[in-house]
C-alpha cells in the first residue's frame, strides 16, 4: 500500500486519494492552440523512466489538490505538497 504524507492530514493510504496522472504545464495562452495542441496538453503524458510530478486529490480527506513526486519503479514518494508550491 502506498502511503502519501498529506501536508494537511499526514501520512494517509493512497485510498483516499485519486490520481490524476503526471502534471502537465499549462500552456500560458490556451486559446492561441491549435486542436492538435490543445489535445496533447489533455490526453498525452510522458511516461517518463524517472520520478514524475503527478497531481492527486485528496478527496476522502481535506479536498486539497496536491503535487506529489513519485518514482514509478519503487513507487517511493520523494516530495509531497500542495498544488500552489512547485517541488
Ligand atoms: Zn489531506
Amino acid at each position: 500500500m502506498l502511503l502519501i504524507d498529506c501536508p494537511h492530514c499526514g501520512p494517509r493510504s493512497e485510498h483516499e486519494f485519486i490520481g490524476m496522472g503526471e502534471a502537465a504545464e499549462r500552456p500560458a495562452e490556451p486559446a492561441a492552440l491549435d486542436d492538435e495542441a490543445w489535445g496533447g496538453y489533455l490526453y498525452h503524458r510522458r511516461n517518463p523512466d524517472a520520478p514524475v510530478l503527478e497531481h492527486w486529490w485528496h478527496v476522502h480527506g481535506c479536498r486539497s489538490w496536491l503535487q506529489v513526486q513519485r518514482d514509478p519503479h519503487t513507487q517511493a514518494i520523494v516530495a509531497c505538497q500542495p498544488c500552489q508550491e512547485r517541488p
